[in-house]
């Protein structure tokens, strides 16, 4: 039996245990289609998870796996003039953590007896003392990978215990350590695929004959709109017209499918260059989205249901930990200045990767936000689900409908910002933004710690940022032309103050990422503490320096700058007159409150960096060492 469950705001699954997460794509296909195209395209999808390797296993009068190091591009190029009919079919695409990327660990790996191939996301952390064992049997390896362990001990369990597949995947899941999404096909059972998981996402599309599966669900998006979200521990037998789910003992559990209200237009590039491009350009739609059905301006109200049902919660609470990575931690901290600004609730930002391996003091009334585009990013899963053991309230504010963070949080709220490919976040952050004003401002209003009239005004400020960056995205071109002059650049430094301070956090971090160009991003003051040491004249400076409290500051800082012949580039409000004066290359955006206007100034610089790092010919959708959820610990 299937349940339908129509998409619901956060699910809660109390009972979820997970471990760390790693990344790469899986995907899978049974049915009466092709499946090598359908395996291959929702590779493309998948490639932000990882791009090392590519692969994939078909059952064409016996098992026949296609491997190379490189991109899904690379192994399309390699097997022209391939036989690749099959109704079957399982395929990888790799972010190394067990053995270089090179064509010998790629995935799907085969076991000994050539009959079973297996793709897997993530890591058997005891996989030495099984290698060990196997060894011991005379098994050879023929990679250096966790997963070759994992398949050859299924296989040996298969064969020991004369059970099936599903019995022998049952029985090794039992023994082993760590986090697996793994897809198994046999040749034995041609129509059928194996698939678990244990803390890797897993997502089945339910076609009319056919299944489908993903690390999530954009390659199964053109062929159904049913899902099935696997949880942790669970395993499913999966044919053509049968999905059948398990628990590691052996009991049937009743998969839920969930509609999904993902359009495939979405996930394509629509005539830009690069999707990161394409993404930055989105941002006025994507914050309306985001604000739509919840900010009321005019009626003077914000609804957020995540937020409403827990507004006891909110109210009386006596700290806010907010806890993420990467650009997310840096949404964080805007969102610490706000919230101790309009809510007056003390707030603490903890890289996750920190907060899970201490100690931290949880205590009664503590919220813990989770921010995480993918909603699966391994650290901040493990650090929520550590503070939620200790009694906190978890409040998860992602992207990913149904993603794992989604899944375990008490309560939250999506940024609707669409899929995001682009590997570089850009509009999932401002919507992450846009998420966390909407909240402070109903949490303020509710502890009575924000005016009226503020409260009012900065309803019509929040409603009008998708317009004003809809105006400033316009000269973009400016931005190219600044590019263009300082892409030899090897170095940069990022200043801003009170909310942008962050700004200048993620601009640097942004030119990191796209331009490989080392920045640093500082409270302006603070580069007197030195930074200021690495100014000479060909140092490209930074300033975020929009009309705020401490503009007098700022320019002062600027000034600073200067008289040591720094080339100042400055992201100023329209109608100063004054910064021109002073900068070597200005780029004005609209006139905002200050609190709002991080979400303004941290657009100039995404298209920054991204000009930067294509007038440097990098892949700006793939920068190197990178991929996009970071479900490694
Ligand atoms: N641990 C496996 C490997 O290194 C899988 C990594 C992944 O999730 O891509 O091959």
């Amino acid at each position: 039996m299937i349940v339908i469950r129509e998409k619901s705001a956060f699910l809660i699954y109390p009972n979820s245990f997970l471990n760390s997460l790693l990344m790469c794509g899986i995907v899978g296909y049974t049915g009466p289609r092709e499946a090598y195209p359908i395996v291959i395209n929702g590779l493309k999808r998948l490639e932000y998870r990882g791009y090392d390797s590519t692969g994939v296993a078909l059952l064409n009068g016996g098992l026949k796996v296609y491997k190379k190091k490189g991109r899904v591009a690379d192994l399309e190029n390699f097997i022209i003039g391939e036989n690749l009919h099959s109704n079957i079919g399982i395929g990888h695409t790799r972010w190394a953590t067990h053995g270089e990327p090179n064509d010998r660990n790629a995935h799907p790996h085969t076991s000994a007896s050539g009959k079973l191939a297996m793709i897997h996301n993530g890591i058997i952390e005891n996989y030495a003392q099984i290698k060990k064992e196997l060894l011991n049997k005379g098994y050879h390896f023929t990679s250096d990978t966790d997963t070759e362990v994992l398949l050859n001990f299924i296989e040996d369990i298969k064969n020991n215990n004369e059970c099936n597949l599903e019995e022998a995947v049952r029985v090794a899941l039992k023994r082993i350590t760590g986090a697996y999404c793994i897809l198994l096909i046999d040749e034995d059972t041609p129509d059928t695929i194996i698939a678990a998981r244990k803390g890797s996402p897993l997502v089945i599309g339910v076609g009319k004959g056919e299944h489908f599966l993903g690390s999530d669900a954009t390659p199964m998006l053109e062929y159904t709109k049913e899902v099935v979200y696997v949880n942790d521990y669970e395993l499913a037998i999966v044919k053509p017209d049968e999905l059948i789910l398990k628990n590691l003992g052996n009991e049937k559990i009743t998969p839920f499918v969930t509609k999904l209200d993902m359009e495939l237009a979405a996930i394509e590039k629509g005539g830009y260059d690069h999707f990161m491009l394409k993404e930055i350009f989105e941002q006025p739609s994507t914050i309306y989205d985001c604000l739509r059905g919840r900010l009321d301006a005019a009626a003077g109200q914000i609804k957020m249901s995540g937020v409403d049902n827990n507004i006891e919660a909110f109210k009386n609470a006596s700290r806010i930990i907010i806890v993420a990575c990467g650009t997310s931690w840096h949404a964080g901290l805007v969102a610490e200045y706000v919230i101790e600004e309009l809510c007056r609730i003390p707030v603490e930002v903890e890289y996750a990767s920190e907060f899970r391996y201490r100690n931290p003091i949880i205590n009664k009334g503590d919220i813990i936000l989770a921010i995480s585009q993918s909603g699966e990013t391994a650290d901040t899963l493990v650090a929520i689900e550590n503070a939620k053991k200790q009694g906190a309230i978890i409040f998860g504010i992602v992207n990913v409908v149904g993603s794992s963070i989604a899944r375990m949080s008490d309560g939250g709220a999506y940024t609707h910002a669409g899929p995001e490919i682009g590997v570089a976040s850009t509009k999932a952050f401002t919507g992450q933004l846009a998420v966390l004003m909407m909240m402070a401002l109903q949490i303020g209003k509710v502890r009575g710690t924000i005016t009226n009239k503020l409260f009012s005004q900065l309803l019509f400020e929040l409603d009008a940022v998708p317009e004003k960056v809809e105006a400033l995205l316009k000269n973009a071109d400016q931005l190219k032309m600044i590019a263009e002059k300082y892409k030899d650049a090897t170095d940069a430094l990022f200043l801003g103050r009170g909310y942008n301070f962050p700004i200048a956090l993620e601009g640097a971090l942004k030119l990191k990422e796209i331009s490989y160009i080392h920045a640093e991003g500082y409270p302006a003051a603070e580069m007197k503490h030195g930074p200021i040491a690495l100014v000479t004249e060909i140092l490209p400076v930074v300033f975020v320096a929009t009309k705020d409290s401490y503009h007098e500051k700022i320019i002062s800082n600027m000034q600073e700058i200067k008289a040591r012949r720094g080339k100042v580039i400055a992201i100023i409000t329209e109608g100063d007159e004054v910064t021109p004066t002073l900068a070597d290359d200005v780029f004005f955006v609209p006139p905002a409150h200050e609190i709002m206007a991080p979400l303004l100034s941290c657009v100039p610089l995404q298209l920054l960096s991204y000009y930067m790092g294509v007038a440097k010919g990098v892949d700006v959708d793939k920068p190197r060492n990178l991929a996009k959820s970071v479900t490694v610990e």
